[in-house]
């Protein structure tokens, strides 16, 4: 992926700095210079190196951005799975969980994106609001509909997201006003990859999409897996989302143990494959989906939501597969990271109250790091983004703690918030109104208020 020109991309951002590592899921690195140019990370130095680096990288004075006391930069948020055309029932039809839901809420709402004018609205809502909580790089499924997919490939470019784009794959166990042929779905899908290509949109990547795989013929599966090959494209869905989905695809593919054995076996679970939710694996599935190279977008709003389980974030992460954080809109309410992180965090507290004592949840430092880093891995990105590395494109949140409506206080006087503070505060009570600016590419695609 490539840059798209800006001259705003020169700059120099000076004060504290906060991502996560191969080795700390949450670095605090005070004091700094991080010197961007043509949307990728230059150098990264100490303040008291400015002088030099400056010259050294024709910089000028003008350059420099000073972060004040309440300030500090994070690595732009990836969310790993997103359902675009659902944005607009947000917050609505929590009653009932997931394939009643599916039938109530998803499947009439999904088929309206037959109209293209309808889409391009909704989806550009969708877009504005993910960037607005400050998501940089986000995972969509759309709908079965081409032309309408292709309008929300072209909204994520138009407002500056970095964005995988899906079209979605259904030709079995679905209503008749929301189906394809399995030979319809195929030709589509391979009529949006290279119309897709057509647009030249360098942050938007094509992703194969098939919905679930109860809502997929055996041969559809299989022949998008040779679509994903033949493209080398990442592939998308949703695995063992709850006991009940887990039930139906076993009853659907008696020839197959369980739903990740009908994933592989189609050749959909390859080294750039991340599903949703996964919550009922076996040892042996989990085993399959690391030998795979997978990864999991880890949606913990939706599992509540429509109560599909509770995921074991910390097993996951002990057997060393790729995690990321998803919203799930709109079976997850809140197009924000910030809410994944911390229902990632309670799901992971109440999940430790039936474990043995040295049982770890994780806290908000492993939670920044799966909505971050994590979900740059998952995405097959992290040698582009997911933190601050010289050479990685710059997707980041200029954070202010102190702005004047931020929704919670940082105390200066008798108790002292220190930089851990403000930075957890944040995680936990802040909103958009503290993301005061949202860079993607070294590109500002949220306009301070003025
Ligand atoms: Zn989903």
């Amino acid at each position: 992926m490539s840059c798209r020109e800006s001259d705003e991309t020169s700059r120099i951002f000076r004060g504290t700095f906060v991502h996560a590592t191969a080795k700390e899921p949450l670095e605090i690195c005070e004091d700094r210079i991080l010197g961007v140019t043509d949307g990728k990370i230059q150098f990264i130095g100490g303040a008291d190196e400015l002088s030099s680096l400056c010259t050294e990288y024709n910089f000028i004075a003008e350059d420099v951005q000073q972060l004040n006391e309440g300030q500090f930069l994070i690595p732009g948020f990836v969310d790993t799975h997103f359902h675009a055309p659902q944005y607009p029932y947000t917050g609505t039809g929590m009653d009932l969980q997931l394939l009643g839901w599916l039938e109530k809420y998803a499947f009439p709402v999904e088929s309206k994106y037959a109209d293209a004018d309808f889409a391009k609205r909704m989806y550009d809502k969708a877009v504005r609001h993910s960037l607005k909580w400050g998501t940089t790089t986000a995972s969509y499924f759309a709908t079965i509909h081409t032309e309408a997919t292709l309008e929300l490939a072209k909204v994520a470019a138009k407002r500056g997201q970095r964005a995988f784009v899906g079209k979605v794959n259904m030709d079995q166990n679905s209503p008749k006003f929301y189906i394809e042929s399995t030979e319809e779905s195929l030709r589509e899908t391979e009529r949006f990859i290279a119309e897709l290509k057509k647009l030249n949109l360098p942050r938007i990547t094509p992703v194969i999409t098939p919905r679930f795989s109860p809502s997929c013929t055996v041969e559809l599966l299989e022949g998008l897996g040779k679509l994903a090959k033949r493209y080398d494209l990442p592939i998308q869905s949703h695995m063992s989302e709850s006991a009940e989905e887990c039930e139906l695809a076993v009853s659907l593919f008696p020839d197959y143990k369980n739903d990740t054995e009908v994933h592989d076996r189609s050749g959909l679970l390859t080294d750039k494959t991340y599903m949703a939710h996964c919550l009922c694996l076996s040892d042996e599935e989990i085993d399959i989906v690391r030998q795979r190279g997978c990864g999991i977008a880890h949606c913990p709003s939706s599992n509540t939501a429509v109560r599909s389980g509770m995921f074991d974030v910390r097993k996951m992460l002990n057997a060393k597969v790729k995690i990321g954080l998803g919203t799930d809109v709109a079976g997850g309410y809140q197009p924000s990271i910030l809410d994944a992180i911390r229902q990632a965090i309670i799901v992971s507290k109440l999940l430790s109250l039936n474990k043995p004592s040295d049982y770890q949840s994780i806290e908000y430092r492993e939670a920044f790091m799966l909505a971050t880093l994590g979900g740059s891995q998952v995405l097959g990105l992290d040698d582009k983004i997911g933190n601050f590395e010289v050479g990685k494109e710059f997707d980041a949140l200029l954070i202010d703690v102190c702005c004047e409506d931020s929704p919670f206080d940082v105390i200066n006087d008798l108790y002292t918030d220190n930089i851990e503070d403000k930075v957890q505060k944040f995680l936990y009570l802040g909103d958009d109104r503290n993301i005061k600016e949202v860079y993607v590419c070294g590109e500002r695609v949220k306009e301070p208020k003025t």
